[in-house]
């Protein structure tokens, strides 16, 4: 079993002048290639700041943590970043689409950013990725004439675009009606089961959560259960 994610005693202590928020006290998990993971726990309770450090968007009061093998503890903002963006996906329940970008190229966008331009096998993947998701008749529509469930699709196929080993989501169907909400879940649980992709995904909706692998719930800045199911086809 590749394990993707191993952190350790993770803390995060928000200081705003004298007052001090500890949000996470002592976080550990393990995340294994191939899981489905739901996080849970009520608003407030840490998971958008625990999906942030993981995913090196914030860095941790303390604690250390290796992802695909790495210890990432001592990287500097420029490895974060390098790390990010060849390692790991993200969707976030307001898509952050390039509202002027066509679908292809929102998606394209992660490879090619850092080349500094779309190359003819990134058009390609962004097209079959964007076939995936059901989106082959919107490839030319720019962002802002896609539905909202389109969009979280186009955030989908742009979190593969670089063949990450850790898909971090928060509440990615948070935004949406019940039925474009279940196509979204659909599509990560195909990708899931297909592509052996690993999803961690912050969620305050049960339903989502009963679908998925494992259920991680966070109270009070700590991890109070963690539950594994055998995932339904
Ligand atoms: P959740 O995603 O579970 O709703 P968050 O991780 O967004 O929770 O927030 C957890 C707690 O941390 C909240 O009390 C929130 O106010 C606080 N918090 C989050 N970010 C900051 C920040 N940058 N500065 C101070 N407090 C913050
Ligand atoms: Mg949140």
């Amino acid at each position: 079993m590749t394990r993707v994610l191993e952190a350790q005693g993770i803390e995060k202590v928000f200081k705003n002048g004298d007052e001090e928020t500890r949000v996470l006290n002592g976080i550990d998990l393990t995340l294994d290639k191939g899981e489905l993971v739901a996080l849970l726990g009520a608003s407030g309770s840490g998971k958008s700041t625990l999906l942030s450090i993981i995913g090196l968007l914030l860095r941790p009061t303390a604690g250390s943590l290796t992802l695909s093998g790495e210890r990432i503890d001592d990287f500097s903002e420029r490895q974060r970043a390098q790390f990010r963006n060849r390692r790991l996906g993200f969707v976030f329940q307001f898509h952050h689409l390039l509202p002027d970008f066509t679908a292809l190229e929102n998606v394209a966008f992660p490879a090619a950013a850092p080349a500094g331009g779309i190359s003819r096998e990134m058009r390609a993947r962004a097209r079959d990725l964007l076939t995936r998701v059901g989106l082959e008749d919107r490839i030319d529509y720019p962002a802002t004439r896609l539905s909202g469930g389109q969009k979280q699709r186009v955030a989908i196929a742009r979190a593969l675009m670089n063949r990450p080993d850790l898909i971090i989501a928060d509440e990615p169907t948070g935004n949406l009606d019940r039925e474009s909400a279940e196509r979204v879940l659909a599509l990560m649980r195909e990708v899931n089961r297909e592509d052996g992709a690993t999803f961690l995904i912050c969620t305050h909706d049960e339903g989502v959560a009963a679908r998925c692998s494992r259920q991680l719930t966070l109270r009070d800045g700590k991890l109070v259960s963690n539950v594994s199911r055998t995932i339904d086809a």
